[in-house]
């Protein structure tokens, strides 16, 4: 039986790629491409001749249909995004459910997922840890979401960009205390990967010393919050809220 196949493409590292992903994509009749251009180069280095073709989640709903129709053919389609796992802060969405809904097979191909790579390497409780995506951009919202998560208890998991990083980071800091213990992963897989395990008031003077921390692609983790216990010394968020705004005055 035909299907759709979600196929994880590598964050960095090309070698990153299962055997079973190359051989999906070569057997494909279709690859549905975040960007048609940056999938072209991947499939060129592992000699993939599949046709390409554009899918995004804001794509009207005929790319949807168009791929449908191919399944409705018996054709195999084979999704991927620009890196890592599709659907994970990346398209497919609408497709996957349309298809589902049409009761049509899809098959995962895991591989690279930036979120996972950097928990299993963050020494951050893995047990149970809730995954946000992408912060909001404006100000007031941004804030409204990290405080509805302060007292959450699971490790948090962000994914950020180069210049929005420095003000998450004070907003993280603001919300849930200067000293709650993050990991900053960077540019996993790749030349200049980085974690970089802190609080929030050091990762701040990190970033105003050393301007590299702020480059590339990043994943935020902080540890979940922990109720201040009443028989071994413990920091209330207020009280770190309290340190947040002293550390602020030193010079
Ligand atoms: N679908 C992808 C996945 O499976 O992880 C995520 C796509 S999302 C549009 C891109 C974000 O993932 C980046 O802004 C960054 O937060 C994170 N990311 C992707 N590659 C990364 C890498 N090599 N190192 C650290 N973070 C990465």
């Amino acid at each position: 039986m035909n299907a759709l196949y979600i196929v994880a493409t590598p964050i960095g590292n090309l070698e990153d790629i299962s055997k079973r992903a190359l051989d999906v994509l070569q057997k494909a009749d279709i690859i549905a491409a975040e960007d048609t251009r940056h999938s072209a180069r991947l499939c060129q280095y592992f000699n993939i001749s599949t046709p390409l073709t554009p899918y995004h989640d804001h794509s009207n709903e005929q790319q949807t249909q168009r791929l449908i129709e191919r399944l409705a053919q018996g054709q195999n389609v084979a999704l991927i995004s620009d890196a890592g796992t599709p659907l994970i802060s990346d398209p497919g969405y609408r497709l996957v459910k349309t298809a589902r809904d049409a009761g049509y097979k899809v098959i995962p191909i895991p591989g690279a997922c930036a979120l996972v790579a950097a928990l299993s390497a963050s020494g951050l409780p893995s047990d149970r840890f809730s995954f946000e995506g992408f912060l909001p951009a404006k100000t007031g919202a941004r804030a409204a979401k990290l405080d509805a998560l302060a007292k959450d208890p699971r490790t948090l998991i962000f994914y950020e960009s180069p210049h929005r990083i420095e003000d998450s980071i004070r907003a993280m800091g603001d919300a849930f205390g200067a000293l709650r213990e993050v990991v900053l992963a960077r540019e996993i897989s790749k030349t200049f990967e980085t974690f970089i395990a802190s609080t929030f008031a050091e990762l701040e003077t990190i970033f105003a010393t050393d301007a590299n921390q702020l480059k590339g692609e990043m994943v935020v983790m902080v540890h979940g919050y922990l109720e201040p216990q009443s028989d071994t010394p413990g920091i209330s968020a207020d009280a770190e809220k309290i340190m947040t705004v002293l550390l602020a005055e030193l010079p």
